[in-house]
């Protein structure tokens, strides 16, 4: 068996607010610079996504899809929103499978034909039976955030996928969570979780700026599967992704202004900002804690360590003090880089950090700070990004009747 990085989510051309760029020769050229080995075909109900799939991909002899030309391997993927704006991560096992599952939905959805992440009308319980009928997987996707997902909407799983819950084996923590977080929720222990990019373009700083690391035979669907239920020693070895600060959810915040809000201040505001009139919108922390089980972190036996990284160029804008990603003093650092370690990935997480100040000091200690978990973050918050600080700024939040700075 062998490790493979895994990021299984994100959107094509044809979904909304992606990059033109989302077609699978681009991805597939960007993922080996990255460093996945495996990526999601995403968007697979769509009819002329279908089409580009079926033109580009081939079934190798491991039941993985190959594309001429690159090392990436793919597997057929999805996401669909449901009667309550929940959304759902599916893996099917084939592109027939992808068809099958199209025509199945298609008379309940006025979309389906354009969209690349379809509406539904069905509940959450309906779509994780017809997925497992055409012999897919199926889990919430970015499970916590405030507009669109199964916590927004319910306080447990069941309510959502009814007697299909047992049919749900993994969750996808979103940019704005972590392990650390969704193991305080009793009823996930046993899911495994995933950390997908959920990007709509093929820059390396978007695609896998989350991903999976999983031990398995093959990058096929059906090794996928055993990793995600844990068989035969198949398993995710590893989550790396974002520092849930810097999600754009993460604390409770206007999501007109952005001031940020204790959780008590919110309530008894009832979620108005008195900055701007602004609605506030619960943070992904706060709506946690009041679903959490425990009041500590309990990570079950089988759950995979998680690593906070940041997108290589992002490190090195950090550094050089540049906001703009694709200037040119970045792009000709991140060259070098992957040049040096065999791919980003390679070394964000896998090269010594000798290797990487041999290309550059700063860069190298921003990483080895994050792999350490010692980077320090201004959070993020009512739909703002959250970023990453080497001048120790702390998240200020609105008080009643003063100013003051959180405690965290
Ligand atoms: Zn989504
Ligand atoms: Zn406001």
């Amino acid at each position: 068996m062998k490790e493979y990085n895994a990021d299984f989510h994100m959107h094509s051309k044809y979904s909304g607010g992606s990059s033109d760029a989302m077609v699978l020769p681009e991805i597939a050229r960007q993922a080996v610079l990255k460093g996945l080995d495996l990526v999601g075909t995403s968007d697979a109900t769509n009819p002329n996504w279908l089409e580009h799939l079926e033109e580009h991909l081939t079934m190798d002899g491991d039941g993985a899809y190959a594309i001429k030309g690159y090392k990436t391997k793919f597997i057929v993927t999805t996401e669909i929103e449901d009667s309550y704006r929940v959304h759902h991560l599916i893996l099917l096992p084939t592109i027939d499978a992808a068809k099958e599952l199209r025509r199945k939905l298609s008379p309940h959805s006025v979309d389906i034909d354009r969209e690349g992440r379809p509406h539904i009308q069905l509940a959450g319980e309906k779509l994780a039976e017809f997925t497992a009928d055409v012999g897919g997987m199926l889990g919430p996707s970015h499970a916590f955030t405030p507009w669109t997902a199964v916590y927004k909407e319910y306080r447990t799983l069941a309510e959502c996928y009814g007697g299909m819950l047992h049919h749900v084996k993994y969750l996808e923590l979103g940019l704005s969570a972590d392990t650390d977080m969704a193991d305080r929720i009793g009823e996930l222990q046993e899911l495994t979780f995933m950390s997908n990019s959920d990007c709509h373009s093929p820059s390396p700083h978007r695609l896998g700026r989350e991903f999976n690391r999983v031990l398995m035979k093959n990058p096929g669907f059906d090794e996928v599967r055993q990793a995600i239920e844990r068989h035969g020693g198949r398993r995710f070895t590893l989550n790396a992704g974002l520092n849930p600060r810097e999600g754009k959810y993460h604390l409770t915040a206007c999501s007109r202004c952005f001031t940020k809000f204790m959780m008590t201040d919110a309530v008894n505001l009832r979620w108005r900002c008195p900055e701007c009139g602004g609605i506030i919108k619960k943070g992904v922390a706060d709506r946690i804690s009041e679903l959490a089980s425990f009041s500590e972190v309990r990570h079950p036996k089988h759950r995979p360590p998680y690593i906070h990284s940041l997108p290589l160029a992002e490190c090195i804008a950090l550094v050089l003090g540049i906001k703009t990603l694709t200037s040119g003093r970045v792009q000709e650092m991140w060259h070098r880089f992957v040049e040096a370690c065999g791919s980003e990935i390679s070394a964000l997480i896998d090269a010594p950090v000798e290797d990487l100040k041999a290309v550059d000091i700063g860069v190298a200690g921003v990483i080895d700070r994050f792999r350490r978990d010692r980077l320090d973050y201004v959070a993020g918050g009512g739909g703002q990004y959250g970023r990453p600080t080497l001048t120790g700024e702390k998240d200020e939040f609105y008080g009643i009747g003063q100013k003051k700075l959180g405690d965290f």
